[in-house]
């Protein structure tokens, strides 16, 4: 099925697709930052992601002038899964904030190489996490916001506090280790929108681990056929919650 649907995506829907990515890494760039984030740790893309392939079109010099941000190898491909992922940033209502250093480039990945890439840290990572599955036919950004970033990053206030209240709760046992449980999942099933404030304090939700929620994460984006995700982010701080939109 997982292959129809591949083959269904056209080389010229492709194109004009990649070329609306291209289009928006253009308009997301910020001259007036880049003249003020020289005096943070930036690191390169060949050192953030030593093992990436990266397409070298991506890189040529119209790229670069472009301020586009590198692709995976396989975006040459006729392929219906990206994500742009900028794994240290968060937005404060349209602003790039950044929220661990070094700050990590950008870049454009394939599922398979998104899984590469982060899985281990987004398995490891020691926080609280309060994690909502998007609906895969709408959302175009799913990224991490730690509890004292919720005001800031816009997050309406009722919201706020249904999962301040979820993160609080003691802690149970992974569902599929013996391990502390430090995530809460929740399944379009159980909460489809983040509007519905009620189900966010009542769903039971899945509790994991660091390491399975991390899985249950990204086995839940494996299964979306199509994606074209302009923002994703990894988890900082000690609490927070992964939200969509
Ligand atoms: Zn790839
Ligand atoms: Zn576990």
């Amino acid at each position: 099925m997982d292959n129809d649907s591949r083959s269904g995506w056209s080389r010229q829907t492709f194109a004009v697709w990649s070329r609306a990515i291209r289009v928006r890494n253009l308009i997301g760039y910020d001259f007036a930052e880049g003249s003020v984030s020289r005096k943070l740790a930036h690191i390169s893309y060949r050192e953030a992601y030593p093992s990436l392939q990266i397409l070298p079109r991506s890189r040529n010099w119209w790229a670069r002038l472009k301020g586009a941000a590198p692709e995976c190898i396989h975006l040459d491909e006729n392929i219906s899964w990206i994500a742009a992922v900028l794994p240290d940033t968060l937005y404060l209502r349209g602003k790039r904030a950044n929220r661990r250093e070094p700050v990590r480039p950008e870049v454009s990945l394939c599922f398979e190489c998104l899984s590469d890439t982060f899985a281990s840290e987004l398995e490891s990572f020691p926080g609280r996490v309060v994690a909502f599955e998007p609906d895969p036919a709408i959302f175009t950004q799913y990224f991490f916001v730690a509890t004292t970033d919720f005001e800031a990053a816009g997050l309406a206030p009722e919201t706020s506090a249904a999962i301040n209240a979820r993160l609080e709760r003691s802690t149970e046992t992974c569902r599929e280790c013996s391990r502390g449980a430090t995530w809460l999942w929740f399944s379009q099933e159980q909460i489809p929108s983040l509007d519905e404030v009620e189900l966010i304090s009542t769903a039971p939700g899945e509790v994991f681990c660091g390491k399975h929620g991390a899985r249950k994460l990204l086995s839940a984006f494996e299964k979306f056929a199509e994606a074209n995700i302009f923002y994703m982010n990894l988890p900082y701080g000690d609490a927070g919650t992964y939200v969509w939109i």
